[in-house]
């Protein structure tokens, strides 16, 4: 789960990490009004769940009341359009508005879950700001890498060793190893997957300021981080994911137009593989779990269907808990229910198998049955291409 930079500049402050005083404004009238509190020059900022705002002109730096007001008037209610938003562009529905800061350098410094070296890794660079996935691209070198041991936490050496690679020494080294910690604290207190901070500010007296921060969360903790969950803007994640997450369904949208309906979060990925090697492309992850029910594949299934980039369908399931019969007489009411008008592949297996198939076979409705995954996936790519043929 993502945040906005202003909750989580709220958030961090709570660890003792030093950002700028700022205050969020949804209206015009409202930047005016923080403007005028936190004084001139300020800078007005887009929140929206994605980068790159600096560049897409989301980031304005205002010297009084009426230029704050003006700049707020400009973005809000608007799509911003970053590299990051896709070209549809995300709705700013509030701007942060904070102090200005004289800024000396902009540093990068981040704390990621690794999942391959299994624990926090800290990464920095000395050239941050809003060239940073350039530097990444073109001087991978200047990327420090230092993964914490979760046991111990993040040790002197190796506060030492990041200072160092940005240009750190004495006074400074020192509040950076304090920044450090309080990050890392925030880190493993909020269960967080990553905490970016693109620019770390050097100020021109030598401070370290946080001027940008995101933060994402594991949704799979957030029962027990109720006031991480409260963060939550629903506006800022697709519908069709908030929905599956209600119905306690596992889905992600990709960009591809073969909706996949799957039991087992592996069996869903070796589906979406195979896909892939027949030469098509996964509409979504869909994992509808081992003992979902006839209505859950129905919603399911609709959930799929809601996706209008879905030019086919493959429900590939392993009859378990759940039992084949059960499956195919769901796909059936769903699929007569909303009347699907693209090419429906069922792959059953398991439990029941045959009184499955025979449904249907036996439904009046237009399946392409499948024995294999791999049988399934050929068919459903094929039926989508002659679709496409024909249009
Ligand atoms: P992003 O482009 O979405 O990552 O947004 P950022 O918050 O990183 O802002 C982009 C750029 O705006 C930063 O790299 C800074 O150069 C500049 N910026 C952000 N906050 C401040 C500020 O308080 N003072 C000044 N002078 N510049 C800022
Ligand atoms: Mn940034």
């Amino acid at each position: 789960m993502n945040i906005h930079e202003y909750q989580a500049k709220q958030w961090l402050a709570r660890f003792g990490v030093p950002v700028p005083q700022g205050r969020v404004a949804a209206t015009a009238e409202e930047a005016r009004a923080a403007a005028r509190e936190i004084g001139f020059p300020c800078v007005v900022k887009a929140q929206i769940h994605a980068g790159g705002r600096g560049k897409a002109g989301g980031v304005k730096v205002v010297h009084n009341d009426d230029e704050a007001a003006a700049f707020a008037e400009d973005i809000l209610g608007k799509p911003l359009v970053t590299h990051q938003t896709g070209p549809e562009g995300r709705i700013v529905r509030r701007v942060w508005v904070e102090e200005a800061s004289r800024i000396a350098r902009e540093l990068y410094c981040s704390i990621v879950l690794d999942a391959a070296a299994g624990g926090p890794a800290i990464i920095a660079c000395r050239e941050g700001g809003m060239e940073i996935e350039e530097v990444a691209r073109e001087t991978p070198d200047a990327i420090i890498i230092e993964v914490v041991d979760p046991l111990v936490g993040v040790q002197p050496f190796q506060i030492r060793r990041v200072a160092a690679g940005l240009g750190l020494s004495g006074k400074e080294l020192s509040a950076f190893g304090v920044l450090v910690r309080s990050l890392y604290d925030a880190f493993l207190k909020s269960d967080c997957m990553q905490l970016e901070i693109n620019p770390l500010a050097q100020l021109d007296d030598g401070r370290l300021l946080v001027l940008d921060a995101k933060m994402n969360f594991d949704g799979n903790a957030l029962f027990r981080q109720t006031d991480v969950a409260e963060l939550r803007d629903i506006t800022e994640e697709d519908p069709k994911e908030v929905r599956a997450s209600d119905l306690g369904i596992s889905y992600v949208a990709l960009d591809g137009n073969i909706g996949c309906m799957v039991n087992g979060a592996g069996l869903a990925m070796g589906t979406m593989d195979i896909i892939q090697q027949y030469g098509g492309m996964p509409a979504n992850f869909l994992d509808v779990g081992g003992g979902a029910s006839k209505e859950m594949v129905g919603q399911a299934f609709r959930l799929l269907l809601s996706d209008d980039k879905v030019r086919g369908v493959l429900v590939n399931i392993f009859g378990g808990i759940m039992r084949c019969d059960v499956i195919a007489a769901g796909v059936i009411d769903a699929a007569r229910e909303i009347g699907v008008s693209v090419p429906l592949v069922v792959r059953l297996q398991g439990t029941n198998v045959e009184q499955g198939r025979e449904l249907l076979s036996k439904s009046d409705l237009s399946i392409i049955p499948a024995d294999t995954i791999a049988d399934a996936a050929q068919k459903i790519v094929e039926a989508v291409r002659a679709q496409e043929g024909d249009a």
